[in-house]
């Protein structure tokens, strides 16, 4: 499939912000090496240019305080490593007055990273630039949910060596690939619950190394919702918040949750967190499928909404997305006992939600899901439960998600391309380079 721009148009030079992160000329934050700190100054071009689109060196010195010499050579190096090029601009555009401006811009297609969505019944991929362009998608169902774990691995290594082949069509390289699954992950990147598809523990990225996938590539595997929130982050206007909280339901009978903080999935240290669905709202209440009891999910997640509007007959028969087209019908046309248990979902979820803003302390929280569709009819009892809060201390907003189903997929290859972004050393100069790979244990798995 063709090249789709996932965001569009360029912000005007005058309205860059200052770069993110500590900078090289500000004491005390710089790392000391100078190999480090040439890294991390590199990493804040490619940031800036991620942010932008297209920039002049002028734009980048008077966000970052460096000398002219300075953005020259980074850019320069940067250039080198086939990462960004020069672009004359206002081509078309009637002459102005002095030299052209010469802007700067990502390669589009010099690096990938490749995300994979495992569902019950169904395997997604996409193959993202670090540009943000969409270069190949494919999908795959199975009728009867994943056998083996390892059939799960062979497909993944297959996905792997595909995008590896289209990458060096375009001349890039494949840095990663995140694969998605809708259960905990640890920090160890093992999945660790996989109700879904009994599986039990599983070291996903040793199975799929086992099936073939180089060395090269880094393999990760993340939260579903999770990746949704990073991509519901970036979804968000300039300035975006330090910490967002993002709630959603995707096919599951459960609420998923994400926590970003500084652009970054905040899953804490053991790599659970983030979970806004298990939030205890009643500790003497109804059982969830964590095991825990009184979990947000028992009375918030689709299934317990659908009970609670009588409408689980229709969603076994007709399936859980029909049934919620039917509630977000029935509130449309304004029936009392479908509008009283929106509502009421809206007070529980606004408990839930006040319980994190005590803890991480939002700035915006997303909705994400079928609940951006019933938002009108949760957002008061939300405000409501936070406003006690929110109104003495500090405000939230309430956003609906802006990507719909695609946001896991397009939060996991954002995920996955961050390092490049962290340390754009990683990818070799096009000089050196004599494969296709990038530099052996630069972006390997960390595990
Ligand atoms: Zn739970």
């Amino acid at each position: 499939m063709g090249s789709v721009p996932e965001t569009r148009g360029g912000v005007p030079p005058r309205g860059v912000a200052r770069a993110s992160g500590p900078l090289a000329s500000l004491p005390g934050d710089a790392p000391a090496d100078p190999s480090t700190l040439r890294s991390h100054n590199l990493g804040i071009v490619m940031r800036m240019l991620r942010d932008h689109h297209t920039l002049t060196r002028k734009d980048i010195e008077r966000a970052t305080g460096m000398v002219p010499a300075s953005v020259t050579n980074l850019v320069a190096d940067l250039a080198d490593r086939g990462l960004v090029r020069d672009q004359r601009a206002g081509a078309g555009e009637p002459r102005g007055r002095g030299r052209p401006r010469i802007t700067v811009e990502q390669v589009p297609d010099r690096c990938l990273g490749l995300a994979v969505r495992i569902e019950r019944e169904r395997l997604t991929a996409e193959l993202h630039s670090s540009a943000g362009l969409l270069l190949d998608s494919a999908s795959r169902t199975v009728s009867h949910g994943w056998g083996q774990p390892g059939d799960v691995a062979d497909e993944i290594a297959a996905l792997i060596a595909r995008a590896v082949l289209l990458a060096a069509e375009h001349e890039g390289v494949l840095i990663s690939c995140t694969v998605t699954v809708p259960g905990p992950v640890g920090s160890d990147a093992r999945i660790a619950d996989t109700l879904e598809f009994g599986w039990g523990h599983l070291d996903l990225v040793g199975l799929v190394r086992a099936a073939g996938a180089p060395e090269a590539v880094r393999i990760e595997v993340v939260n579903d919702s999770s990746a949704a929130a990073l991509a519901e982050h970036w979804a968000l206007p300039r300035p975006r918040p330090g910490v967002m909280l993002y709630v959603e339901t995707g096919a599951g009978p459960l609420l998923g949750g994400g926590i970003i903080a500084d652009g970054r999935i905040l899953s804490g240290g053991r790599g659970y967190g983030g979970e806004i669905g298990h939030i205890t709202v009643d500790w003497r209440g109804r059982s969830c499928a964590c095991g825990a009891i009184g979990c947000v999910s028992t009375y918030v997640g689709p299934d317990a909404l659908l009970a609670s509007a009588r409408l689980t007959e229709l969603a076994h028969t007709a399936g859980r997305a029909t049934a919620l087209d039917e509630l977000r019908a029935r509130l449309d046309r304004g029936e009392k006992r479908a509008v009283d248990v929106a509502l009421r979902a809206g007070d529980i979820l606004g408990a839930a939600l006040r319980s994190a803003y005590d803890v991480v302390n939002p700035g915006t929280v997303v909705l994400g899901g079928y609940l951006a569709s019933l938002r009108r009819w949760l957002e008061p009892g939300i405000h409501m439960q936070l406003a006690p809060r929110s109104e003495r201390l500090a405000p939230v907003v309430i956003e609906s998600g802006r990507l719909g189903r695609r946001a896991g997929l397009v939060g996991a290859a954002r995920h996955g391309l961050q390092p490049l972004f962290d340390d754009p050393t990683i990818v070799p100069s096009l000089r050196m380079e004599a494969g296709t790979a990038p530099r052996a244990g630069a972006v390997g798995n960390r595990g």
